[in-house]
């Protein structure tokens, strides 16, 4: 027992150390090499499409310092994406991609090679996923007796083994997950009228939502998050799907130059944005996971391979329906702009088999609105016009599913 509460101190008391930093990454057109001043776990690496990008994680260092690019890499940029592992973004000029990653003997440094690629041949690397490598076996050995690495637990929980939010609610019920935009690090748009931040309105909208459905008791709710911390989108849309929601309402505050621009807008995933505006805005959301230019979101789901797949569209005509549903239970009671139904490819929204819907309550950059999402009675006639859309969505499918 003994022995293994020692060995348990000796990686807890190393992780938070992690004495290895990134010394150096240097770019040629053939390759890329990234040196450190001590051991690292491991390598990865993956191709991120749209802008084109070459993120490699080391494990076990931590982040330096930017520095210059070389052939086809225009910049390279680095950032800590996790408190146990330092991610390399190497921004690309033409499509490149990599092959034959490997570890120097001594361990010190890690080495990329890089090939000129089609654009046909630069999508299928985007799509294929993460490459791993590890330093020699015989390395890997001495780092363990320094009694620190390679034993097998979990450094940092995945994002698919982290406790799920509390449901509330009548068992049996169908199941609304809300998601508050933004938190944390992350307060989405700020309003010009007294600094007021997205975030903090998204959350109290999604507890006012949350209390008003669970009063009249017809459906079960919970909340991607219940106080001011930061997800990633794909982490908010896989709580939905690993609590097996039936509706996902993703809450946010919209922004815009023209002060004029007010009211509710509802979104729906689509390959196409319906305009430049909303393809602007689902640029701005989805940037919420790149944070000091490091996408944290991992690769990005190719839309248009899901487009295709029944599931999918079966999933966009709920979504488009609940729209509808919402506007006519809403209306009156909330100011939705005219063209209050727009699609766009919002990350938060790309769960394939989640009906979703991204909701913009309105505009922080209009006076009237941020007063109106700020103010605990806009808020609750918010909560209301929803909780009503969402009830009546239930209530007819499960109408339509008796006999
Ligand atoms: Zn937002």
């Amino acid at each position: 027992m003994l022995t293994i509460l020692a060995t348990l101190f000796a990686i807890i008391g190393w992780q938070p150390a992690l004495a290895t930093a990134i010394e150096a990454v240097t770019v040629t057109p053939e390759r890329v090499t990234v040196q450190f001043d001590d051991y690292v776990e491991n390598a990865s690496a993956f191709v991120l499409d749209d802008p084109s990008r070459i993120a490699i994680d080391i494990a076990g260092a931590r982040a330096g310092n930017n520095s210059r690019g070389g052939g086809a890499v225009d910049s390279v940029r680095q950032g800590q994406y996790s408190p146990g592992t330092a991610r390399i973004v190497l921004d690309l000029s033409r499509p490149v991609v990599f092959d034959n990653g490997r570890f120097a003997e001594d361990g010190r440094s890690f080495v990329l090679d890089l090939r000129p690629a089609s654009r046909i041949a630069f999508a299928s690397a985007a799509g294929a996923g993460r490459a791993s490598f590890f330093p020699p076996m015989a390395l890997r050995a001495r780092l363990q007796g320094r009694g620190g690495l390679s034993v097998p637990l979990p450094r940092a929980t995945p994002a698919d083994q982290r406790a799920l939010p509390t449901v509330r609610g009548p068992r049996g019920r169908p199941l609304v997950v809300i998601d508050a935009g933004h938190g944390g690090h992350d307060p989405g748009a700020i309003s010009p009228f007294g600094q007021l931040r997205e975030k903090d309105a998204t959350l109290a909208i999604a507890r006012a939502l949350r209390d008003r459905l669970l009063e009249s008791g017809r459906v079960r709710v919970a909340l991607t998050r219940e106080d001011d911390r930061f997800l990633i989108l794909q982490e908010r849309y896989e709580i939905a799907r690993r609590l097996g929601a039936e509706l996902f309402v993703s809450v946010h505050i919209d922004s815009a130059e023209n002060p004029e621009a007010h009211g509710a807008t509802v979104y729906t995933l689509s390959e196409v944005a319906s305009d430049r505006d909303s393809a602007r805005l689902a640029r701005r959301e989805n940037a919420a996971d790149i944070i000091n230019g490091v996408n944290l979101g991992g690769q990005d789901d190719d839309v248009r391979s899901i487009l295709i797949d029944l599931t999918r569209r079966e999933t966009m005509n709920i979504s488009s329906r609940f729209v509808e549903t919402f506007w006519r239970q809403a209306n009156g009671a909330l100011p939705f702009r005219d063209d209050y139904h727009r699609f766009a490819g919002f990350a938060v929204l790309k769960a394939p088999d989640t009906p979703s819907i991204l909701f913009e309550a309105g505009y922080l950059t209009n006076r009237d609105d941020a007063r109106r999402v700020f103010s605990r009675d806009g808020q609750s006639a918010i909560a209301d016009g929803m909780a009503r859309a969402i009830e009546t969505h239930f209530a007819r499918r499960i109408a339509a599913a008796s006999p």
